[in-house]
């Protein structure tokens, strides 16, 4: 009996240990398993996590640039498409001859590009005998208006001088006009005469065999041409034609097709009355406006 209790007992303890055992070495795998898997897990958790963080961020950049991609570019071809409108891709320089008397332009300056012969950098210009208005009045205003009727139309337009006061010199107006790489450069002035009867509209050109502008006398001529006779088709001023002179600063310093335009003669009481009132102004602009229109349609 004692033998097989004893017996009994190895076994059951045997069994036990055996299970024991069994158990151990099922669960220590069993939590390496678990360890693994939750490392595992957490690492394609934290793998995933960054992934969708960088899609995230990936969206989001791409939101990001979308987003400025679509402010940018929608506004851009609105604007480009008006300023396709609006801009016809001409530069108009305006010279609004003279400048108020008190300003000092009595200083000397070569009348041509490394030329001897040295003039006044400017003067002063004449004034209505009847209305007592300034030319460098005269000439600010309509210059003024023309840049708004110009812009208007679609042309850039640049302004030598916008007041009274600015002390520039023809040549260095003339330079302003080459640096802007101006398309055409139009001086405006009005003109004076000792007998009170000449009046009417002129223009005046280089002549063709002029050493510093000559080459670009064809041209010239012919934006005198159109915008002297819109003028006075609009004015009904007489046209007096276009003149040729080789001795004025502002031209022979123009690196582009240049001319001037000479209103009306300020000596005359018709032509100065009338050029004084801001409703004929107001014509002679559209005059001006209307002939640069036409030399730039040839
Ligand atoms: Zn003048």
């Amino acid at each position: 009996m004692k033998k097989k209790i004893l017996l009994t007992v190895s076994i059951v303890m045997s069994m036990l240990a055996m299970g024991m055992l069994v158990y151990i070495m099922f669960r220590k795998p069993v939590e390496n398993v678990t360890r693994e898997e939750l490392v595992a897990r957490e690492n394609l958790q934290e793998q995933s996590s960054e992934e969708k963080t960088e899609e995230n961020s990936e969206e989001k950049t791409k939101e990001g640039r979308e987003e400025p991609v679509e402010e940018v570019t929608m506004p851009e071809p609105v604007l480009t498409e008006k300023s396709q409108e609006m801009d016809n891709g001409i530069l108009i320089a305006i010279d609004a001859g003279h400048q108020a008397w008190e300003v000092d332009m009595s200083a000397l300056e070569p009348n041509a590009p490394g030329s001897t012969v040295m003039k006044a950098k400017c003067t002063s210009g004449t004034s209505g005998r009847y209305t007592g208005l300034p030319e460098f009045q005269l000439n600010l205003d309509i210059s003024l208006q023309l840049r708004t009727e110009l812009e208007q139309r679609g042309y850039q337009v640049l302004l030598v001088r916008e007041d009274n006061q600015t002390a520039i010199s023809n040549a260095e107006r003339a330079v302003m006009a080459n640096e802007a790489k101006a398309d055409v450069y139009i001086r405006i002035h009005a003109n004076s005469d000792n007998n009170p009867s000449v009046h009417g509209a002129l223009a005046l050109v280089s002549s063709s065999g002029n050493a510093h502008v000559g080459h670009l006398y064809n041209e010239s001529h012919a934006l005198a041409k159109t915008i002297l006779d819109a003028y006075c088709v609009e004015t009904g001023f007489r046209n007096r034609g276009i003149l040729q002179n080789d001795t004025m600063t502002g031209i022979n310093w123009s690196q582009v097709p240049v001319m001037i335009l000479e209103l009306g003669f300020m000596s005359n009481e018709q032509d100065d009355v009338a050029m004084a009132k801001p409703e004929f102004q107001k014509t002679m602009v559209q005059g001006i406006a209307k002939g640069i229109d036409a030399y730039f349609e040839q």
